[in-house]
């Protein structure tokens, strides 16, 4: 389809939006309707599509979910934490291409969007090179800020709700300044994370770049790592294993975890959104529950021998987390739908199968 038609698009929409606001809703919050009429009108738009981190668990997911929408879309992975295994069902498709490449190098490509997802996201693979990290997540932002700026791409920050650390307000919202320990383990990500945020913020003021920015909470599903090091990975593992599930600290510590899918599709609903609409935007499933209740639903859905054993506490460890998600709820029409059983039993499934297939 042609530029004038997207265009046209972005018109009705903003004259969508503007009615909402003039019948005295929040703004941004528009009839349900007018909200999936333009999701699926933005859908059938063929664009090119760079996702950087294409080969790990989310970004492989995200490619998957571009090319089923009829996009071309050129995933980028220096393979730190992501495998080709992820993709490997993609290679085959004539709108798709992976490049190894490093973000913290420039890249000269010619796109229409860009997903910037590629930063290591377990802690003890982001502490394993914090240093990297770092470069990672400002070095690498900057480098797709410029690609941005030169091509005239919109550009979509994969962020994280620990820009909140371990916070002080609960649920987060978005306006929540966090509260984040900048000499600790975990600050080579959490600030990381803080200064590409920045760094979108300022493209967007300084020179105009239509950004999205959206603060991921916890997600799990298929593709992640069997050795990730991530909570709802490790407990599958070790009870699909019989080996001991390592709760860290006593469990009464909160999290809410998304299934993959459900992330995915508000990914694309905020890179949709018209240009007003930079976020941030927390994307997160808000059903909250404690560390050691997520251990017993692994057991009982995988009927694991597998005991409980706690372990130290790590250091910076947050002590609750939940989203807050009235913003996509309201601009994205974005709810999560996938229930915990049943997306640990799809995660569990895919385990099962995988762990057949590599040795012990
Ligand atoms: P992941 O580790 O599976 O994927 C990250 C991908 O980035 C991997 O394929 C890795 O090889 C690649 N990568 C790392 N450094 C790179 C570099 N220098 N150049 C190119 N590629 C590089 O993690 P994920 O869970 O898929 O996370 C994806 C993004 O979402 C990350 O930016 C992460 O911070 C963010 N995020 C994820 C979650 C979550 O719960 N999954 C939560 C918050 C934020
Ligand atoms: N955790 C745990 N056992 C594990 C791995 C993690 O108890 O084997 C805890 C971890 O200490 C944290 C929670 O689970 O309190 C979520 O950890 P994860 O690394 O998945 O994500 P994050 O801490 O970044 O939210």
């Amino acid at each position: 389809m042609t530029g004038h038609v997207v265009k046209d698009l972005r018109h009705v929409y903003d004259m969508v939006l503007e009615a909402a606001d003039r019948v005295g809703r929040p703004p941004g919050q528009v009839p349900a309707s007018g909200l999936e009429d333009w999701h699926s009108q933005m859908s059938v738009l063929k664009k090119r599509v760079l996702v950087t981190g294409g080969a790990g668990f989310l970004g492989s997911h995200l490619c998957e979910r571009l090319l089923a929408s009829g996009h071309e879309v050129l995933a980028i992975d220096n393979y730190f934490t992501g495998r080709r295994n992820n993709v490997a069902h993609l290679l085959d498709h004539d709108s798709f291409e992976i490049i190894r490449h490093d973000v913290t190098f420039p890249l000269y490509v010619e796109v229409d969007e860009i997903y910037n997802l590629a930063c290591p996201a377990s802690p003890i693979h982001y502490q394993f090179d914090p240093v990297q990290t770092t470069k990672v997540n400002v070095v690498g932002a900057i480098n797709m800020l410029g690609l941005a700026k030169r091509v005239k791409a919109k550009v979509l920050q994969a962020s994280t709700s620990e820009v909140y650390g371990d916070p002080t307000v609960h649920p987060q919202t978005e306006d929540y300044r966090g509260s984040v320990n900048p000499i600790g383990p975990r600050a080579c990500y959490d600030e990381g994370k803080r200064c590409a945020e920045t760094l979108f913020f300022d493209y967007y003021r300084q020179h105009k770049l239509r950004i999205k920015v959206v603060r991921i909470f916890n997600t799990y599903g298929p593709h992640m790592h069997p050795n990730d090091g991530r909570v709802v990975s490790n407990f599958i593992v070790q009870a699909l294993r019989g080996e001991d599930i390592t709760i860290f600290g006593n469990g009464t510590q909160t999290r809410a975890f998304c299934y993959v899918d459900d992330l995915v599709e508000g990914f694309v609903r905020m890179m949709a959104t018209p240009d007003a609409v930079t976020g941030p935007i927390n994307l997160g499933n808000p059903h909250e529950i404690p560390i050691r209740f997520l251990a017993e639903r692994v057991i009982a859905l995988t009927d694991s021998k597998s005991k409980i054993v706690n372990r130290p506490l790590p250091i910076d460890d947050p002590m609750q987390r939940c989203p807050n998600i009235s913003q996509a709820q309201n601009i994205l029409g974005w709810t999560p739908t996938v229930a915990l059983d049943v997306g640990l039993s799809k995660t569990i499934a895919y385990f099962d199968r995988l762990l057949a297939t590599v040795p012990h």
